[in-house]
């Protein structure tokens, strides 16, 4: 009876057991809530990161948790360390619009180098690991919503092509470690996140409507604000990032992460005015190319496979965003006086 205690406790022990887990792209907008999400959890957590656009504020509350450590590594150049690793989250990679195309070449190598190192980590470690692909695989779809097994629109020569192939070509890699070599691959096809951590000057959609709604600036839609997007908050994204990996194992192919509640640029930014409370005007700026139309995830495998589908709707979600960035810009502002 004894004996068969300590047997149960032993496999109690091993199922609930913390893990040592890699967040590459730890210091960026989603990577930080991740890494302070795994710590909840109990797990040991190394965030490694260039900080090419990650930003060591992001992490500054996680820094005093003995299972945190950081590491500044691109990961373009290999990864070693003697320590177990259980799973490896493969975030790293610029993925604003204006951010990956500062240096394109740069991009792809993160896409593909940065695979290929953390594949070849995975396997010495015999680690699971997850890559963060994107909807930009889908390009400018000819099809909504879109499922996984669309096969995409993109330009292959064009100024978003660094990061939509580079992640196009991620996936192919995950895929073939997998097939080739049995490495354990996740594949997350993450959509439009939203939420506090994000950077204020990233030019995104959210962050720019907002930042201009609080400063009382006009508001920059592109093209005609008709094109539509799907905003997820960033803990239900969180939410589906552990849930997939620690789902199915023989869940390998990708599997579309985002909110399926679209808005046009202009309701966005009608909502944005509302919330804020800004009298800020709109203004219309040239669409930039190649920007996709319409985006909204099919994500009824995720559903079905993991259970997992989105809470936040986008009104709720904004709040806290919005109070966020209230926050930086004082910041920012108490930053100017005091150098003044
Ligand atoms: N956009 C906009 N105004 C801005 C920034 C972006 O109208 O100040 C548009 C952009 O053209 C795109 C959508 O908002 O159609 C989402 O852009 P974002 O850069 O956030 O992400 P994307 O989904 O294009 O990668």
């Amino acid at each position: 009876m004894a004996t068969e205690g300590k047997i149960q406790n032993i496999q109690n022990l091993t199922h609930n057991r913390t893990k040592t887990i890699i967040v590459t792209g730890g210091a960026g907008f989603l990577g930080s809530h991740l890494c302070g999400r795994l710590l909840g959890l109990g797990h040991t957590v190394i965030c490694i990161d260039s900080l090419i656009t990650g930003r060591m504020q992001n992490i500054a509350n996680l820094e005093s948790n003995h299972r945190f450590s950081f590491i500044q590594h691109d990961v373009i150049n290999p990864f070693s360390t003697s320590r177990s690793i259980d799973e490896i989250y493969n975030l790293a990679c610029p993925a604003s619009p204006p951010k990956y195309q500062l240096d394109p070449v740069h991009t792809l190598k993160t896409c593909i180098e940065g695979s290929i190192n953390m594949l070849e980590f995975a396997q010495e470690k015999n680690a699971m690991v997850l890559q963060a692909s994107t909807s930009e695989v889908y390009g400018d779809p000819n099809i909504s919503p879109q499922p996984e097994s669309y096969h995409g629109n993109v330009n292959i020569v064009g100024p978003r092509s660094c990061y939509d192939e580079g992640k196009r070509v991620a996936e192919t890699l995950f895929h073939e470690y997998h097939a080739e070599y049995g490495v354990a691959t996740k594949i997350a096809r993450i959509f439009n996140t939203y939420g506090p951590n994000m950077d204020p000057e990233d030019g995104r959609v959210v962050s720019n409507f907002i930042m201009q709604a609080l400063q009382g600036e006009d508001l920059t839609i592109y093209g005609e604000g008709e094109q539509t997007r799907s905003f997820c908050y960033e803990s239900d994204l969180i939410d589906g990032l552990i849930a997939l990996m620690e789902g199915p194992k023989d869940l390998t192919q990708p599997v579309n992460l985002g909110n399926p509640c679209e808005f046009t640029m202009n309701e966005l930014a009608e909502i944005v005015l509302e919330l804020t409370g800004s009298k800020s005007k709109v203004v219309y700026d040239p669409l930039p190319t190649d920007d996709p139309k319409k985006r909204r995830p099919d994500i009824s495998t995720a559903l079905q496979c993991l259970g997992w589908e989105p809470k936040i709707p986008l009104l709720e979600g904004l709040q806290p965003t919005i109070a966020y960035f209230r926050q930086e810009l004082e910041k920012s502002q108490q930053h100017a006086v005091k150098a003044s």
